[in-house]
């Protein structure tokens, strides 16, 4: 058996510069990366707030294991479904104002959870053309028809609502567009499917943790209740700084999804002491600094950055790109950077669209005003090394 077409496929991407490789991370903490011998500056890391590192959050971790063991031993309807998962669906539920919550193990199965649940019969699901690849992948292989509207475009969404009949339909969104850090046009949406009867969900992956008064994200900062955001879905990955997701809604969307969603009956449940810490975060992250420590770390990227005549997008959040547009080009300023002591991520097709292959620069609670003067330094320098770009 030999793996010709595969090696022959590779090969194609090298020469196309989308050719994807992995680096072994040895050691990251407070904005500090070491790959292969090497530290950089960390601008790559979805862990807005440096919450992998809390104290309190690692010591919830021992604790949950010392009261739980390591894995939780079973799916959720067989035995895997503890104490620890039930406490913080509830504080989440509460939270939130929402009837029920549901673990998963990660966003990308939440969202195909979702999916194939609702849509083991015919329906109707319109996605913003830039909804994440787990999303777009459940939307395809469920029984639903996909549609997708141009990016937070809404008389485009407008026009396709007004097509539809009878059909149960999902209206998806994310609450902060995980390339772009652009956020959706919320109110919007939800009057649009108010007026449709259609069901809006929210992927709120990115703004999970950051946005809110007490970081519970798009639904808590927009006031959006269960009525108006009826599939509510967040991940702790990242801000929250562990794994997993959940989604947010009434009884029976909670009741039906442990009955339905595939990803949740048939694997086995998140470690309950990965739930303890989750909890542990979420509560530290309500009562702490930094959220705003991170949004004077954006305002203060930007001021810098526009002073240096970067052209920036009008992102108001942790996910600031730097469009390149060519993937040779992303690639060597993301090269550039690294030579200059700075770890940012070239994003390329297919994760973004052709011709909008970009830096993905990401900011945190943790980078002090040094660490951001030295990354919009780099960018200048790694961009004089590159004339044609921005
Ligand atoms: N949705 C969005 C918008 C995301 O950015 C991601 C992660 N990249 C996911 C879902 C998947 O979440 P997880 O990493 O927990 O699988």
């Amino acid at each position: 058996m030999s793996f010709e077409r595969l090696a022959q496929s590779l090969n194609q991407k090298h020469q196309a510069g989308y050719l994807r490789q992995r680096r072994t991370v040895e050691y990251e903490k407070d904005a500090i990366i070491c790959v292969e011998g090497q530290h950089y500056l960390n601008f790559a890391s979805n862990d807005y707030l440096g919450m992998r590192q809390q104290p309190e959050v690692l010591q919830a971790w021992v604790e949950g294991l010392a009261a739980y063991g390591g894995g939780s031993g079973a799916s959720p309807l067989v035995t895997g479904y503890s104490q620890a998962h039930q406490a913080l669906e509830t504080y989440l539920a509460e939270r939130l104002n929402r009837e029920a919550v549901l673990l998963f193990n990660s966003g990308f199965s939440a969202n195909q959870a979702v999916c194939q649940a609702l849509f083991s019969e015919p329906g109707l699901i319109l996605a913003d053309k830039l909804m994440h690849a787990s999303f777009l992948d459940g939307a395809m292989a469920c029984e639903a028809q996909l549609r997708r509207f141009r990016h937070n475009d809404m008389s485009h969404l407008a026009s396709l609502l007004a097509g539809i009949q009878n059909a149960d339909c999902l209206v998806a969104s994310e609450g902060i567009f995980s390339m772009d850090g652009d956020a959706a046009p919320v109110e919007s949406l939800v009057a649009l499917c108010e007026q449709q009867q259609a069901w809006l969900m929210l992927d709120d992956a990115h703004g999970f943790g950051v946005l809110g008064e007490n970081g519970l994200g798009s639904a808590e900062h927009y006031g959006l209740s269960q009525q108006q955001v009826p599939v509510l879905m967040g991940t702790f990955g990242k801000a929250i700084g562990t794994a997993g997701a959940f989604v947010a809604g009434s009884r029976e969307l909670i009741e039906y999804l442990v009955n339905h969603a595939r990803h949740y009956i048939y694997s086995t449940a998140l470690p309950p002491a990965q739930a303890v810490a989750t909890l542990a975060s979420l509560r530290l992250i309500a009562s702490g600094s930094e959220r705003q420590q991170l949004q004077a770390n954006i305002a203060h990227f930007r001021s810098l950055a526009n002073q240096a005549g970067l052209l920036l997008t009008d992102s108001q959040s942790a996910i600031q790109p730097v469009i390149v547009g060519d993937p040779h080009k992303a690639l060597a300023l993301s090269n550039g950077l690294k030579e200059r002591g700075i770890w940012v991520a070239a994003i390329r097709y297919p994760t973004v669209p052709k011709h909008t292959d970009r830096l993905r620069i990401t900011l945190s609670a943790q980078h002090s005003e040094r660490d951001i003067q030295a990354l919009v330094d780099g960018l200048i320098l790694a961009r004089e090394a590159l004339p044609q770009c921005n």
